[in-house]
């Protein structure tokens, strides 16, 4: 009969740790806008909700208001939500880098 021998995970914490040190924007070197935005959003489908990037949304611009909407493919369901973007929409959309698609040409 042999005595069961554990034999002990090496545990090394030593010099080997990993430095974790976070840079803040603070370099100058990065634009002040280029924290990623994100966007809440509601299926009307499934009715959930959620966070969209902006990549992830594409506004319409049409002539009037009644054309101008902005969609995105529901990450729930799948579905091809499409949703009325007021004035303040359109401008916070553009502002947080959504894809624009003009309809009408100036
Ligand atoms: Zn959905």
């Amino acid at each position: 009969m042999s005595s069961p021998t554990t034999s002990a995970a090496a545990r090394t914490s030593g010099p080997h740790a990993e430095s974790t040190h976070r840079t803040p924007l603070l370099d100058g070197q990065t634009p002040p806008a280029a924290a990623p935005v994100m966007f809440r959003a509601g299926c009307s489908d499934c009715r959930g909700r959620f966070e969209l990037a902006a990549g992830a949304l594409r506004l319409v611009l049409g002539a009037s208001s009644r054309t101008t909407f902005y969609s995105f493919t529901c990450p729930d369901c799948g579905a091809a939500v499409r949703k009325p973007a007021g004035e303040r929409i359109v401008e916070l959309l553009t502002g947080g880098g959504v894809r624009t698609l003009r309809l009408h040409r100036p």
